[in-house]
């Protein structure tokens, strides 16, 4: 990995980035980007075109706009993923989670047993449960804000992220209330924030190939404006590498950029390459890319820094799709967040993903001071929890145990520390 995204740097603020033997047009984007000028599609198209020194310009011009914006700390946050079924008939083509009602592997929690879990995740140090499942063709319609008023009553400081756009247009037509009011009544009972997931790509060609387009763009971005208008902030999302191309990314993009404009509910912009291992999307379709090639990933961290700086400044990278190690070189092109510590991450597993379920908050800290950067905890809205800049985290060990070979912080060398030492 060290050679896909370059080595780890130093603790030291990036200098002015050197535009010395690179293009004319990528100059001309580049300096109007660390001008604070707004980048279009247009230039986001020629940034994506970026090759050699072009793109190490482009890389070099994001890092330095992410200390301008962010200093050198990186954030994280103590969460347990809780996927309350994997009960599903929408047939998404990419997904590799959804079980059917009779498979030997199906489940259904009920409130109880999550808001069980979610204790377990609070005695763990959690200050967030993110919760999301399938599309369960049987549940009852309070079924999404019992689970809510569940984990209050059990767990009443534990912030609350859940349910996708496309669970909230589930529900509020199995409530047989408006978006809004459906919105109001799960907040009214202790939802937090929604995850800006099952965004994929914002377009429609590319979502009937996805998805069936079962939830529109039109509709994500109503579902999403609606629960901003009501004081949901939410996370926002793409899903790249598959049938899609630049020109998606760039409008994707530009599209939250707007939707950022018009109610700052934005929290967090999360870049998901797809994961194409177990899913029928790959399988079936010759023409789909097994997710995005690595010059790929690096041009869309660094394009989406700099299209959404000053709209959207948290740029989160998934560690369980790009791998610890992977992750930790694209804080170099771009991002400041390494997302959460899940405790039980399954859905990108689910799919063939081999980065497995869990980042300890110790694992978390090392992996983020051996890229040269301050570890920060957060809470969901990035408000600073614990900066550990000359101390470490309680060791809590994986909620799963693991052998030391699995630990995720084994490329750098923590093998023998990677479980019970601070
Ligand atoms: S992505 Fe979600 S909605 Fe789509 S099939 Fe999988 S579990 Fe169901």
């Amino acid at each position: 990995m060290q050679e896909r995204f370059g080595s780890a740097t130093a603790l030291t603020a990036p200098s002015i980035p050197s535009f010395q033997g690179i293009s004319a047009p990528v100059q001309e984007v580049l300096e109007r980007a660390l001008e604070g000028r707004e980048i279009s599609q247009q230039d986001g198209l020629v940034l994506f075109g970026t090759e050699g020194a072009d793109l190490d310009a482009l890389v070099a011009t994001a890092d330095f706009i992410r200390h301008r914006l962010c200093g050198s700390n990186v954030s994280f946050v103590v969460t347990r993923n809780i996927n309350f079924t994997n009960i599903c008939y929408m047939g998404c083509r990419f997904c590799g989670f959804a079980r059917k009602t009779d498979d030997e592997d199906a489940e259904l929690l009920t409130p109880e047993e999550v808001a069980r879990r979610a204790v377990e995740a609070v005695s763990r140090g959690a200050t967030e449960v993110c919760i999301q499942g399938g599309i369960h063709p049987n549940i009852p319609g309070e079924y999404y804000r019992d689970i809510v008023s569940a984990i209050k009553a059990a767990a009443p400081n534990v912030h609350i992220h859940a349910f996708s756009p496309f669970e909230i247009k589930y529900g509020h037509r199995k409530r047989h209330m408006s978006v809004e009011d459906y919105l109001g009544e799960l907040k009214a009972s202790g939802l937090g924030t929604i995850p800006g997931t099952a965004a994929e790509i914002l377009d429609t060609e590319v979502r009937k190939r996805l998805t069936r387009n079962k939830l529109t763009a039109a509709e994500w971005v109503t579902i999403v404006k609606a629960a901003h208008k009501v004081g949901l902030r939410s996370s926002s999302t793409i899903m790249y590498g598959h049938v899609d191309s630049p020109r998606h990314w760039v409008a994707h993009i530009a599209l939250l950029r707007d939707i950022q404009k018009e109610t700052g509910g934005f929290t967090e912009f999360v870049p998901l390459p797809y994961v194409h291992y177990d899913n029928p999307l790959f399988r079936e379709s010759p023409d789909v890319r097994p997710g995005p090639s690595e010059g790929e990933t690096l041009r869309l961290y660094a394009v989406s820094r700099l299209m959404l700086a000053g709209w959207i400044n948290n740029i989160q990278v998934s560690w369980p799709k790009l791998g610890p190690e992977g992750a930790q070189h694209l804080l170099r092109a771009g991002a400041n967040d390494m997302g959460g510590t899940l405790m039980n991450e399954k859905i990108t597993t689910a799919s063939g993903g081999h980065f497995g379920q869990e980042v300890t908050p110790l694992e978390m800290v090392k992996i983020i001071r051996n890229a040269g950067r301050i570890p920060v905890e957060r809470n969901t809205v990035y408000d600073a929890l614990n900066v550990y800049d000359n101390h470490n985290p309680i060791d809590v060990g994986p909620l799963v145990p693991r052998n030391v070979s699995e630990s995720p912080i084994r490329f750098i060398g923590e093998i023998q520390k990677s479980v019970g030492n601070a």
